[in-house]
């Protein structure tokens, strides 16, 4: 599937606000967006109006962007999301949340979602002891997460199970650090997703 495959710190730079693509260099001084708080390119300072559109648009990329998914993948999340009770922006906000790979980096088993999705990718995460490695296979209330035997001595994955005390994860997980072992407590409300995207501009962008 298509990928993209260009600095991240661009994503961030085209957004002018921190995505947190990288894991820990995010919160040191080398941010990107720290040093340079406008888009990249020759015209990145010029200060333009931006149209209704052009900010529904940029909510949408933010979002698309931070969970790492494509056009096609997230058009989809919405209509399910618009299918569902409740509010169809918190909705899509709650699906995107319980991505298998998300879980994975919101338990602090990975420094960012696509190191994330390259470990379910690899086959090392178990979801209720079982293997699975499909980043967008949404989790359920109960669900269990744990890493394949063996798994959690490998070098990137041993990194973050020693800084995952410091990190802190969302009230709607929780985590046996000792055991290595996760668990789903809830679905994630639109208060337990720390993310700064205004989703009712990505609603209004889809329902034209
Ligand atoms: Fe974005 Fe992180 Fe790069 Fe900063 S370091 S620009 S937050 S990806």
């Amino acid at each position: 599937m298509a990928r993209y495959r260009d600095a991240l710190c661009r994503l961030c730079r085209r957004e002018s606000e921190k995505l947190f693509l990288k894991g820990d260099r995010c919160y040191t001084d080398k941010c990107a967006v720290e040093r340079r708080k406008y888009p990249p390119g020759a015209h990145g300072q010029r200060r333009r109006k931006m149209s209704d559109y052009a900010l529904q648009l940029r909510e949408k990329q933010k979002a698309k962007e931070t969970y790492g998914v494509l056009e096609r993948q997230f058009r989809k999340y919405y209509h399910l999301a618009d299918r569902k009770k409740g509010i169809t922006g918190s909705n899509l906000l709650q699906l995107l949340e319980r991505r298998l790979d998300n879980v994975v980096y919101r338990l602090g088993l990975a420094s960012n979602r696509r190191q994330a999705r390259q470990i379910v990718l690899h086959g090392h995460v178990r979801m209720n002891g079982r293997r699975v490695n499909i980043p967008s296979c949404l989790i359920r209330p109960g669900d269990e997460i744990s890493l394949k035997e063996g798994s959690e001595k490998i070098s990137i994955i041993e990194e973050n199970i020693a800084k995952m005390e410091h990190r802190g994860i969302p009230a709607w997980v929780e985590m046996d650090v000792s055991n290595v072992k996760g668990k789903v407590l809830h679905n994630p409300s639109r208060e337990e997703i720390e993310l700064p995207v205004q989703e009712q501009l990505i609603v209004e962008l889809y329902s034209k």
